[in-house]
């Protein structure tokens, strides 16, 4: 394959709309000396300012708080027990935010630490205000910059390695490209390291048994960060529409080295995060109640608009904030099928009124559309009413 061809792939990664990069800490900390390898880290920073600077949203998970803590805290080398790792995390972690600011304000990018916990993605309720948190960010054109709570994280409750909590956080966030950049670049038949007759894979459609044995199956990941987590994260951003590629990361400029058709492994999404976002709300969720909406707004809806308050005739049903509603018209034909960006009460409150006006009447400033469209599937029966009138 010559370089032109192989730099064909990684449009998956130039022309995301929003990226997740998953940084090891082997990369970001030297294993002898327990230091920041901060040249590295200022030349992954120009590539980050370079995709920034072409209007991609980017998100930075970074692993090396252990790594870096460790020394600092004086901690021995070799088998850490679990309250050490955290005390090392609680070190180290304040040093990898700090290094981050510093490299990223260079390109004069803004900055933000996310630490979460593995309920801030399992759990609905934490889930939304994270997702919520992630997105403002995201339009002030700040960098988050997103590691494991590790300080308070229990073996029970964690995510245990960043490229799982990386794939968490790209489905959650609808991301369509996430990069691992990790110390192998990709994956192989077999071992490289042992295997001399080992062939590198360019591109994997279907994680296939095939392709977990591939990867050494489960239990054979050295801790974190072995190829059974990478295929793991893989199958997670799949399934959430989002492509996802192992990258060598020792490099210089990882992603820039991507982008010119560096050998990597790409688990090709067959659909985009909307896609798979609009079949979930469609196929599978039990509706909680129901918007009842006026024709204007059904003809809105139908031009692929969101769902506004001014349109909004009664509320059935008691649900919460992000909870799944059918959006019917006066006679209870099911038009659309949406995640109500407001509670059963807060919706009455605000039904039939301008969104200018959802300030004062809820006392707090929610957002301007009950049902975004990005959240909104027209039913069959509705597409076809609207066809009619
Ligand atoms: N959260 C851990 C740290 O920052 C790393 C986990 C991993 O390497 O996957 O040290």
């Amino acid at each position: 394959m010559s370089a032109d061809e192989r730099r064909v792939p990684a449009r998956r990664l130039t022309q995301a709309r929003r990226v997740v990069v998953k940084i090891g800490s082997a990369l970001l900390v030297d294993q002898a000396t327990g230091r920041l390898n901060r040249h590295w880290l200022e030349m992954l920073a120009a590539d980050l300012a370079r995709m920034h600077a072409r209007g991609q949203q980017v998100l930075v998970v970074s692993s090396g708080a252990i790594a870096l803590g460790r020394r600092h805290a004086g901690l021995p080398a070799g088998r850490l027990k679990l309250e050490e790792s955290q005390a090392a995390a609680a070190v180290g972690q304040i040093r990898l935010a700090h290094a981050w600011k510093e490299v990223l304000e260079h390109h004069g990018l803004k900055v933000a630490q996310v630490l979460l916990t593995l309920d801030d993605t399992e759990q609905r309720r934490r889930y939304l205000n994270a997702r919520s948190t992630f997105m403002t960010l995201l339009g002030l054109g700040v960098v988050p910059v997103v590691n494991e709570n590790d300080t308070v994280a229990t073996s029970e409750i964690r995510y245990g390695d960043n490229d799982r909590l990386a794939a968490r956080v790209a489905q959650m966030l609808a991301a369509d490209c996430t990069v691992l950049l990790s110390d192998v670049d990709g994956l192989y038949t077999s071992d490289p390291g042992r295997d001399r007759e080992a062939v590198h894979l360019a591109e994997v459609t279907d994680i296939s048994g095939r392709i977990v044995a591939m990867a050494g199956g489960p239990g054979s990941a050295d801790g974190s960060g072995g190829m059974s987590t990478k295929i793991e994260a893989a199958r997670i951003a799949l399934a959430a529409g989002c492509h996802l590629c192992i990258a060598r990361g020792a490099v210089a400029h990882p992603l820039q080295a991507i982008e010119n058709g560096a050998r990597c492994t790409w688990f090709v999404a067959r659909q985009s995060p909307l896609a798979v976002r609009k079949q979930w709300i469609s196929g599978t969720l039990r509706p909680a109640g129901d918007l009842v909406i006026d024709a204007g707004a059904a003809a809105a809806l139908g031009r692929g608009k969101s769902l506004l308050p001014a349109g909004l005739v009664e509320v059935r049903g008691r649900f919460d904030r992000g909870d799944a509603v059918r959006i019917v018209d006066g006679r209870g034909v099911e038009l659309a099928r949406g995640l109500c960006a407001y509670s059963s009460v807060d919706a009455a409150r605000i039904a039939g009124r301008r969104s200018a006006e959802i300030e004062s009447l809820l006392g707090w400033r929610g957002r301007a559309e009950i049902v975004p469209r990005d959240d909104l599937v027209l039913m069959p029966s509705g597409q076809q009413e609207d066809a009619d009138d």
